[in-house]
């Protein structure tokens, strides 16, 4: 009996032992060696700060430990909900509109001001520092996405309007606003955040006598509207400095894997980290960190990816009959990638026999040109 005890014991051991391994295993990576830490964060579950008139969830190095240089929000305005006059003394500001629209206004320093409105799939840019704001427009509510080059930005901590008038003195609003200071008694005595108000009337077709932006100072662009790259496994919108000239610290793209293998070929970026916010469908991502360090992660709606810069990898399409959209911004004006198999057929396949240890035939069909995107 004894002995039948202690061997269902060390069977027990042997098997929680080898259920706790593969668990582990199946959830780091599927490949040995080290793992990393994860590059997912899923944003959609986040509790959202709720505001009269729209709400925001964050994701920042604080609940996101990989996003070391850049955060994000996603946002929700109703419509004549305004997103107060604001600015950050430490990011850039990348946005996307999901659904819906807003209208965007911005002073930059040398007194030129935008006032812009804004639809799905359109892409703003705002530089660190300059004064801003956003207003739901439209009948339904603008969802959007917002990016920062810094990953420890937080829009909860912004320069708001409301907050520097609510410390400031009376006396001294009244001088420098040359207005009574009995009226600022009324004003909020903290930060508003989000404020409910009506919808604006359309801008009128004419440029308002104070907006003097144009092109290419323009803070607008819309990506959706580009016709981009088209490949065999997907298509890649991209709006670096090159197509939006104002975008200086950023690069934004959509990039859409088909659906049925979809893949964003294996690459990195030298000069760049890359932050994803994964609109619809799924994708599983790699990514590498030398050392034998890699970490295989699942996508779906809501999620956000991270990869550092330098770090290798690629995306595939884990969907049959969904194709998946996903934003990829990256904090460089400059947009810049090296792909994998372009580097490789660019050497010889006598080098690449050497390399891999193996015959140098292999390497003989390796293609020259090589898309971003295949199946
Ligand atoms: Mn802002
Ligand atoms: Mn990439």
């Amino acid at each position: 009996m004894k002995v039948l005890k202690a061997r269902a014991l060390a069977l027990a051991i042997l098997l929680s032992f080898f259920v706790l391994q593969t668990g582990a295993f199946a959830q780091s990576n599927i490949l040995d060696g080290p793992t990393l830490p994860s590059f997912r964060f899923p944003l959609g579950e986040v509790t959202p700060r709720t505001f009269d008139g729209g709400w925001a969830k964050e994701a920042t190095v604080k609940n996101f430990p990989a996003s070391q240089n850049i955060a994000g929000v996603l946002m929700s305005l109703k419509p004549g909900a305004l997103r107060e006059l604001h600015w950050h003394a430490n990011a850039a500001e990348w946005a996307y509109v999901i659904s819906g629209s807003c209208r965007i206004t911005i002073i930059d320093p040398q007194n030129r001001v935008e006032h812009a409105e804004i639809g799905p799939g359109d892409v703003w840019y705002f530089p660190r520092g300059h004064g801003h704001s956003i207003q739901g427009t439209g009948t339904e509510d603008c969802k959007f996405i917002l990016v920062f080059d810094n990953g420890s930005f937080s829009d909860f901590a912004t320069f708001s309007i409301t907050d520097w008038v609510a410390h400031t003195p009376p006396e001294v609003l009244a001088k420098n606003f040359k207005m009574s200071s009995s009226i600022f008694k009324d004003f909020p005595k903290k930060e508003v955040y989000i404020a409910q108000g009506p919808v604006p009337a359309p801008l009128p077709a004419e440029a308002l006598p104070f907006t003097q932006v144009a092109a290419p100072l323009t803070h607008k662009y819309s990506l959706n509207a580009q016709r981009g790259d088209l490949w065999p496994g997907g298509r890649f919108q991209l709006a670096s400095q090159k197509q939006f000239p104002i975008s200086s610290t950023m690069s934004g793209a959509i990039q859409t894997l088909d659906a049925g293998g979809g893949l964003r070929e294996m690459h990195w970026h030298p000069n760049a980290d890359e932050w994803q916010y994964y609109i619809s469908g799924h994708a599983r991502m790699t990514v590498f960190g030398s050392g034998g360090r890699s970490r295989l992660e699942e996508f779906g709606p809501g999620d956000v990816g991270y990869v550092p810069q330098g770090y290798g990898h690629y995306i595939e399409n884990a969907s049959e009959t969904e194709p998946c959209k996903t934003i990829i911004v990256l904090n460089s004006g400059d947009y810049q990638e090296i792909s994998l198999s372009q580097w490789m057929a660019s050497n010889t396949a006598e080098l690449l026999g050497t390399n891999f240890k193996v015959s140098k035939k292999i390497f003989e069909s390796l293609q020259q040109n090589n898309p971003m995107m295949t199946k």
